[in-house]
């Protein structure tokens, strides 16, 4: 038997982390096992369709490179098929039509609430005759839930779960306007799809019970069932806005590897052994549903980013270049893709800059100065070390700059060192400090010695020269 998962997202305008998840363990499960994943979007709501937000779910699946299998299917385009089940149910008398008025409604469930019953539909309709319709009133279609008894569903994560029949109602699978409900469209899909495997929150563990009840009236297998513990924020309640990122967009916008929230996603509810860091060719090969965690998971936000920090630290430093330019463009207004000059220093720096970066957004910033061109601006730090120096260290740094034949990490240690010794201050430091702040316009970056060896003597002079007109005493004193 082939196994065949899916992803069915409601198009919402964005992917929330626990949808990416649960893609992501559908995707794993399919793959695992040499089986299909199908996509499937969920946009029977017309009044709130956008194709944007269609777009959203397929960005957030190329994000983070879930491959599936087929076109992508609309429930919506799936809506004659819908209706034709719901008739045939009618036909085989396992659903019936139902012409009750919402004020109809509205009495019974005051009546039974007055009495303390379940507010149930009171299944007036489920055994009249169709001579009893009432003229001009479009019915609703609803199933005929079983009356007594139990239902069991065998879940993967949850183990049995089992409901009292009593507590099913007879729901409605045709709207009077004769669309499709979402539980009616969801099993249909399942079914024609040829899902084998359902791998989806277990907010959707009370729809199950519903949806077997269509199964069971087709005379369709009911597919494997597994739902997957919430992801909850770090007090402990459902993750939401307010602890901060929640959607892939927002891990995209803050600098995260796709590979990192894969194998956050993954570990957040599933385990194997001790291990954390999991590639996507071992997460294929070790994934069943045996080890997912039974329990909700906390978001651990410090994790997430020290596992990113591994991930920038392994990645292919083209690739780093190429993933860092949209936020040099947003964060610095940066054209990094056109500087090959920039492009060529920061590359040379890589491998220590990456070594420091938890983020990409890290990345851009400590790297910003390779592609700064004069005259640039000093942040608030870098000013004020330069204002203090008044330019002695630096008009010092100056001329050794000039008289060096080439600088190199060395050699431009040794002459930070020879100035700091004809200096009063004395300390490497106090030398290094108005150097990085000159050369880089921050006070954050990596080894100043290396940057000043991958600018190049003549960037560094310039840069030199330009921080000691703009601080040096002579100067303001000038322009004063
Ligand atoms: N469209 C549903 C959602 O986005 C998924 C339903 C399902 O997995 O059966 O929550």
């Amino acid at each position: 038997m082939t196994i065949v998962t899916r992803f069915p997202p409601s198009p919402t305008g964005f992917m929330h982390i626990g949808n990416a998840r649960t893609a992501i363990y559908n995707w794993l499960y399919a793959r695992h096992n040499n089986g299909k994943f199908l996509v499937r979007i969920e946009d029977t709501d017309r009044a709130r369709h956008s194709e944007e937000a269609v777009e959203a779910i397929l960005n957030g699946l190329k994000w983070l490179d879930l491959d599936f299998d087929g076109d992508v299917v609309s429930q919506f385009s799936q809506k004659d098929r819908h209706i034709k089940v719901a008739n045939e149910m009618v036909t085989k008398g396992q659903a019936y039509y139902c012409y009750c008025t919402p004020e109809e409604l509205e009495e019974m469930r005051e009546e039974a609430k007055k009495a303390g019953r379940p507010t149930f539909y009171d299944r007036r309709w489920r055994d009249r005759d169709a001579s009893e319709a009432p003229e001009g009133i479009k019915p609703v279609v609803r199933i005929k839930a079983p009356l007594d008894g139990e239902t069991v569903i065998h879940d993967e994560v949850q183990g049995d779960v089992t409901v009292q029949n009593e507590q099913l109602d007879d729901f409605i699978i045709l709207r009077s306007d004769g669309t499709p409900t979402y539980m009616l469209s969801v099993v249909c899909d399942d079914h024609d799809m040829g899902v084998t495997h359902v791998m989806r929150g277990d907010d959707h563990l009370n729809n199950t019970f519903r949806q077997k009840i269509i199964f069971d009236a087709m005379g369709w297998d009911l597919p494997v069932f597994a739902h997957l513990p919430m992801i909850l924020g770090e007090d402990g309640s459902k993750l939401s806005k307010r602890h901060g990122a929640v959607s892939l967009e927002d891990f995209m916008a803050r600098g995260y590897l796709p590979d990192a929230v894969l194998n956050y996603l993954l570990r957040l509810g599933w385990s194997h052994g001790d291990d954390e860091i999991i590639s996507r060719e071992q997460a294929i090969e070790w994934f069943t549903m045996k080890n997912i965690v039974k329990s909700a998971a906390k978001f651990d936000f410090v994790k997430l980013e020290n596992l990113n920090g591994h991930y920038i630290g392994e990645a292919d430093n083209e690739k780093l270049l190429e993933l860092m330019t949209p936020f040099m463009k947003e964060r610095h207004e940066i054209a990094l893709g056109s500087d090959t000059t920039a492009q060529r220093r920061i590359l040379a720096a890589m491998d220590e800059l990456k070594s420091r970066a938890k983020t990409l957004l890290q990345l851009a910033d400590e790297s910003a100065f390779f592609a700064k061109k004069i005259p640039y601006e000093f942040d608030e730090k870098a000013d004020d070390i330069l204002s203090q120096d008044n330019g002695e260290i630096i008009s010092l740094l100056l001329d050794k700059v000039i008289n060096a034949s080439e600088l190199t990490n060395d050699s431009v240690q040794a002459l930070c060192k020879e100035v700091a010794e004809s200096h009063k201050e004395g300390k490497l430091g106090k030398v290094a400090m108005p150097l990085r702040a000159a050369l880089t316009g921050t006070t954050v970056s990596p080894s100043v010695f290396h940057a000043a060896e991958i600018l190049g003597k003549e960037e560094t002079k310039a840069r030199l020269e330009y921080a000691l007109t703009k601080f040096s005493k002579e100067n303001s004193a000038m322009s004063a």
